[in-house]
């Protein structure tokens, strides 16, 4: 695979069909992409990073997708990779209002590094690992959201706590 010119990071907590639409979508765009999973130390995380790496591993291994994980600044990743496009997805406008925040900070931390957006199909254009996280706590079916394996897991998840 050629080395990827774009990164898309996140947490990916859990990973849903909407970000598999956008990793399609940035594929058939740039030809290949990073996808770059985001250590938080989150007590309310649903999957450790090593589960995040394996399910975006899984979904794309048939596809031109580095998945990696970073630590600190994008930015600095991104330059340590020779990158120099962030990609991220904007839902609405509130997605909007927060990406412009921090593309602006990222260009004044590296203004060798832009960041560009793709939208995702209307299908997901309303989803969010936020809101998915909270469909799960309430008990909510998931299987329309999410990659079959990720649904498998965190049915497997709940099985074990209930
Ligand atoms: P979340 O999914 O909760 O927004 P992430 O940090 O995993 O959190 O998101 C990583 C990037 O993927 C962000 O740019 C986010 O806007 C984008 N993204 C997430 N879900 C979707 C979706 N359904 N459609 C388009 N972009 C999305």
């Amino acid at each position: 695979m050629i080395e990827p010119r774009v990164l898309y990071p996140g947490s990916f907590d859990p990973l849903t069909l909407g970000h598999l639409d956008l990793i399609q979508r940035a594929v058939a765009l740039f030809g290949s992409v990073e996808v770059a999973v985001a250590e938080n130390s989150s007590k309310l995380a649903l999957f450790s990073v090593e589960e995040r790496l394996e399910f975006l591993r899984a979904e794309t291994g048939a596809m031109p997708v580095k998945v990696e994980h970073f630590r600190g600044l994008v930015v600095e990743h991104a330059r340590a990779r020779g990158i120099a496009i962030l990609l991220r997805g904007i839902r609405t406008v509130t997605d909007f209002e927060y990406e412009y925040q921090m593309a602006m900070t990222n260009r004044q931390l590296a203004p060798d590094v832009d960041t560009a957006f793709i939208m995702p199909s209307e299908d997901y254009a309303y989803l969010s690992s936020r809101l998915i996280k909270e469909v799960y706590a309430a008990g909510g079916e998931l299987r329309r959201f999410l990659p079959e394996r990720v649904h498998a897991a965190l049915t497997a998840r709940l099985r074990r706590t209930n």
